[in-house]
């Protein structure tokens, strides 16, 4: 008797050290073991019915690459959105935030929230405090447009400190220590990151956006998810870095004449083609760049173009933080628009 106790003692002593090893261990891989946790809830809709989207990665990000499931339950997801519309106020408010020559935006629909990028690495105080003043309790959903440092860097200390639903990721990997630090964040809050799928509506309260570019690209700026965002009558455009190869992959998807579009790459000239401008005719630009930033981002190709079509651009380095208000039937802004198309110097 005494001896089957002891057995049992010893067994119990057991199971919890490997499972503290194997936990440890999950911190410390970018969490390779994390597809296989059964107690995920915010992502099982899209588990249950994923897909391991290993093969289209490169050996050497093959740990990262294969914890990335393919969403593929587009029903679930959009049954899910629609059961929380919660009322019917169309007035959305998009807060580009000023965190230098990076991105972050906020989008606020009547308390659901969902926050594209996160800034660099030395902006996630920055992000986090701006949440926090801002009550958002909840993202409904987190998306990091692409691999690079200033999308990626303060989304770490975001799922650290704000609950998320769903994480969603451009198709490709990286081997950076911020994009491990964000898997890991996303692993310690048992998360687990999906690339979306087209053709399907995600719904915050009763604005939504669709996803374009979902298959990559052939560099970390050209795997940038679009998101087409829709309240109302209003359309806006969020590109991440994507550059002028993925304008033209997806531009028969895209609608025209459109509301807003946030410049991709900063104002780079190696986006916003004149094809990309001129389809989607948009009547307000933001631009998120630093101010005099070493890239000397907004590059006067990209300038020039807005000038010529008169479009009417915001940027972080002139206005700081920059809110859109969408009324569903038009934006406004509170950004003074000093209207002389400078370039970056
Ligand atoms: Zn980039
Ligand atoms: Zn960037």
């Amino acid at each position: 008797m005494k001896n089957k106790k002891f057995n049992l003692l010893l067994s119990v002593i057991l199971t919890i050290f490997i499972s503290g090893c194997s936990l440890a261990d999950s911190e410390n891989t970018g969490s390779s073991n994390q597809t296989s946790n059964s107690t995920l809830s915010s992502t099982q809709n899209l588990e249950n019915n994923s897909q391991s989207n290993s093969e289209n990665s490169v050996d050497k990000n093959t740990n990262t690459q294969n914890e990335i499931a393919v969403s593929n339950n587009e029903n679930t997801i959009s049954a899910n959105s629609q059961d929380e519309t919660k009322n019917n106020s169309k007035n959305v408010f998009v807060y580009f935030l000023n965190t230098g020559n990076s991105d972050s935006i906020l989008i606020d629909d009547n308390g659901t929230f969902m926050l594209i990028d996160g800034g660099d690495n030395d902006d996630e105080n920055l992000v986090v405090n701006f949440l926090k003043k801002h009550n958002v309790t909840k993202l409904k959903y987190l998306i990091a447009t692409h691999n690079h440092a200033d999308h990626l860097g303060g989304l770490d200390a975001v799922v650290k400190n704000i609950p998320v639903e769903t994480t969603f990721v451009s198709n490709g990997s990286a081997s950076s220590k911020t994009y491990r630090d964000f898997i890991n964040a996303l692993a310690s809050k048992d998360l687990t990151p999906a690339v979306p799928l087209e053709n399907n509506k995600f719904y915050l309260n009763n604005s939504y956006f669709e996803v374009f570019n979902t298959n990559g690209g052939n560099s970390t700026n050209n795997e940038s998810l679009v998101l087409l965002y829709t309240n109302g009558n209003d359309k806006m455009l969020f590109t991440g870095d994507a550059e002028a190869e993925t304008e033209n992959e997806i531009l028969n998807k895209l609608p025209q004449n459109i509301d807003l579009l946030k410049v991709g790459h900063h104002g780079s000239r190696t986006s916003t083609t004149s094809q990309f401008l001129n389809k989607l005719n948009p009547k307000y630009a933001v631009i998120l760049c630093g101010k005099d930033n070493s890239y000397h981002h907004p590059h006067k190709e990209t300038m020039d173009k807005l000038k010529a079509k008169g479009i009417e651009v915001h940027r972080s380095d002139e206005c700081g933080d920059i809110v859109f208000e969408s009324t569903g039937n038009g934006l406004k802004s509170d950004c003074e628009v000093i209207g002389d198309y400078a370039i970056g110097k």
